[in-house]
């Protein structure tokens, strides 16, 4: 049963040779086989790739050159590229596109002996709350086939909740970790805007874009954000600031702090089955000490409006790379370049994709830009200041991962309103460029539900270390949907 064990777990066998990297590698390609063509997770996988780099940790290994990441598979968002498997951003422009370098993120899971055991699957261009703006086609929730796994890190969290790979590269925008971590009953941390290098990663809004750890449990989340975190001098907006440990005192019991509960998050749009489930997780909490504070964060009310200008903006300004002549999809049979590149773009971007670089593109142009993008950018200021003025009184903030549990294929996808609300309450924390985890906190007719947690700026560690603690008291991050604990 070693796919359902923790990296850490595994890290332990690794060391005592219980089991070597290769047989890991060999034994998760063989689940992703055998189960992920009814969840669909996987765009790409290689295998010669994946098991010749865990040759390589058997050697780190052998030599004792080992680290907590060494012949621990992971699977990668197929935004992050990589120089040995396509990187498709789940979009027809960029079909069997193979990049001649890797993400800083790859490369230093790959230096600390991590196995890159496929790209999976997402919204294109990470546009999107349910996977099912993907070319290639959606993926599953695996607790449910007929619901969505999230977005846009859907396949990174179905992969992760089927036990097909105990760990998974995502990136969050406006909630695309932390929001299908919820849907999918696992643990998923978004880390401080800088905290992690962005070079290599496809960009979609570049001043809100982070990459971050899906895992099965917070310990887990500390293990991977390790590896992957630091300064890089590829990408100017890393952060210098020092990586912490994140397993340091993480066994430590949870005194002395206070938890801000905000008045605003605890609305109607909340479901009345997910309010409980939240109240029950307070109780775990004050169990062990925690003290809990009402605050009030009175602009996040304008936090979806404002991040729909923000993003649009900065895609329809990113995605002008893609012209069918530099690299990507390439309309054939035109002669003329204007033409040319109108074809192109038509064909290789998908409607959602087509609608943020309209909307972006309008609220830029000449005369819109000082009512639209520079007004958004100042009520960000506006909502960053209330996250700060709360960090006064409380060391973390509690809110609802979602307003609910998953919903079925198809439900939303042509009410892009209604799928833009489900982000509802994860989008605030990237306009303030702060760091949340999504773990889960029990069950809603069947399908998994999660608590967030948000931090002040680079307290991820704060936020691993109470996680983890309500994991300590809990079973809900054990669970495993039926037919994938076997
Ligand atoms: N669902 C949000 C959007 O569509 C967030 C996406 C993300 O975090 N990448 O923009």
């Amino acid at each position: 049963m070693l796919h359902l064990d923790s990296i850490y777990t595994l890290h332990q066998k690794l060391k005592n040779k219980e089991i070597s990297a290769v047989e890991l590698t060999q034994l998760y390609l063989d689940r992703i086989k055998q189960k992920d063509e009814a969840i669909g997770s996987f765009l790409h996988t290689n295998a010669d790739v994946s098991l010749a780099q865990a040759a390589h940790a058997d050697t780190l290994i052998a030599n004792d050159e080992m680290t907590m990441m060494t012949g621990i598979p992971v699977g990668v968002k197929d935004l992050f590229v990589t120089n040995n498997m396509p990187t498709t951003c789940g979009s027809r422009m960029l079909e069997n596109y193979m990049s001649p370098f890797n993400a800083t993120v790859v490369d230093k899971l790959l230096a600390d002996g991590a196995v890159n055991i496929g790209k999976v699957s997402m919204d294109e261009f990470a546009m999107g709350s349910s996977n099912e703006t993907c070319y290639y086609g959606p993926c599953r929730n695996p607790w449910d086939l007929d619901y969505v796994p999230g977005g846009s890190s859907g396949g990174s969290a179905a992969c992760v909740a089927a036990r097909l790979v105990p760990a998974a590269l995502g990136t969050d925008t406006g909630g695309s970790i932390r929001q299908p971590a919820s849907f999918c009953g696992i643990t998923g941390l978004k880390p401080t805007y800088g905290r992690v290098s962005r070079y290599g990663m496809v960009a979609f809004a570049s001043s809100l874009d982070q990459a971050g750890p899906m895992t099965f449990d917070a310990r887990d989340a500390g293990i991977l954000l390790q590896s992957m975190s630091g300064h890089d001098p590829h990408d100017a907006t890393s952060s210098k600031f020092d990586v912490q440990d994140y397993l340091e005192g993480i066994d430590k019991p949870l005194s002395d702090i206070v938890i801000g509960i905000p008045e605003e998050f605890f609305t109607d749009e909340l479901d009345a089955n997910a309010a409980k489930l939240i109240d029950d997780a307070r109780q775990v909490f004050a169990k062990m000490g925690v003290k809990f504070k009402s605050i009030h964060l009175p602009n996040i009310k304008y936090s979806v409006p404002t991040y729909y200008v923000i993003a649009p903006c900065e895609a329809s300004s990113n995605l002008s790379r893609f012209d069918g002549i530099r690299y990507g999809h390439r309309a054939e049979g035109i002669d003329d370049l204007n033409e040319l590149y109108a074809q192109s773009r038509c064909e290789g971007f998908g409607d959602e994709v087509k609608r943020r670089i309209l909307i972006g593109t309008f609220a830029l142009s000449s005369g819109y830009y000082d009512n639209y993008y520079q007004k958004a950018q100042k009520i960000r200021q506006v909502i960053r200041n209330d996250y700060m003025r709360a960090f006064r009184s409380c060391d973390l903030i509690l809110a609802p991962s979602c307003p609910s549990t998953a919903f079925k294929l198809g439900e939303r996808i042509d009410d892009p309103i209604s799928m833009y609300l489900s982000d509802i309450f994860t989008i605030t924390v990237n306009l303030a460029g702060l760091p949340a985890i999504s773990f889960p906190i029990g069950m809603i007719d069947n399908l998994p539900y999660g608590l967030q947690l948000i931090g002040d700026r680079f307290n991820e560690k704060g936020l691993i270390h109470a996680a983890h603690q309500y994991q300590t008291q809990t079973g809900w991050h054990q669970q495993e949907p039926q037919g994938y604990g076997e």
